[in-house]
């Protein structure tokens, strides 16, 4: 990456992608691969992360970082994809998650349960939490998940301060990373293809055991 001057320029780069960001949190959506700006914005973090969409500029010296960060979490992804696609063949609701520690490692992964245990209260990162049992602190533990949380796994990772969150797609189900971002979550949506894909089929075949799952039956 390159940054220097003053004018901000349209990124460069390959990728797609719209950040936004409210609060020290933000949202990013697409992937951007390499980037090179020339000054103005800075995406280092702070309030500079506010309202910036595509194109808003310097990214800061932590982008790189972070791009190298998506592929990461990329393969952290497949974790929670497996875990999804387990709970497709048990005839379950194919959501899956995993929580990675400081040091990329898997402290737990789950998926949701609510068919295969009758259990409403276990899904997919509910699962993976407790799979985790008692950590010391979340702040540096990051949360994957093959669908935007709903309210109550939202209200998990705001409740433990889990410090990033990273979702496979908000395509079949908005729930509450927004709301997240605004409270200083670092959230990434990786718009994966396979993950949406997965969802939908559930969906379209099993309309009533979704919106049980989501309480709008
Ligand atoms: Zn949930």
């Amino acid at each position: 990456m390159v940054c220097a001057g003053k004018a901000a320029s349209p990124l460069v780069g390959v990728g797609r992608g719209r950040w936004r960001g409210r609060g020290r949190g933000f949202v990013r959506t697409g992937l951007f691969a390499q980037v090179t700006c020339a000054g103005g914005g800075g995406f280092g973090g702070g309030s500079a992360a506010v309202g910036v969409v595509i194109g808003g500029g310097c990214l800061g010296s932590g982008e790189s970082q972070r791009e190298v960060g998506v592929e990461r979490y990329r393969e952290w992804l497949e974790i929670a994809l497996d875990e999804a696609r387990a709970g497709a063949a048990e005839g379950g609701i194919p959501i899956g998650a995993a929580l990675i520690g400081p040091g990329g490692e898997v402290l737990g992964r789950g998926r949701n349960r609510r068919v295969q245990d009758d259990d409403p209260s276990l899904h997919g990162e509910t699962s993976a939490f407790r799979a985790a049992g008692r950590q010391r602190r979340y702040a540096d533990t990051t949360m994957v998940t093959t669908l935007s949380p709903c309210w109550y796994c939202s209200g998990l990772v705001r409740q433990f301060g889990i410090g990033t969150l990273v979702i496979g797609e908000t395509r079949n189900f908005h729930g509450g990373h927004d709301w997240l971002a605004d409270h200083g979550t670092r959230v990434e949506v990786l718009d994966d293809p396979e993950c949406t894909r997965l969802m939908a089929e559930f969906i379209a075949t099993n309309p009533h055991l979704w919106h049980e799952d989501i309480g709008e039956a």
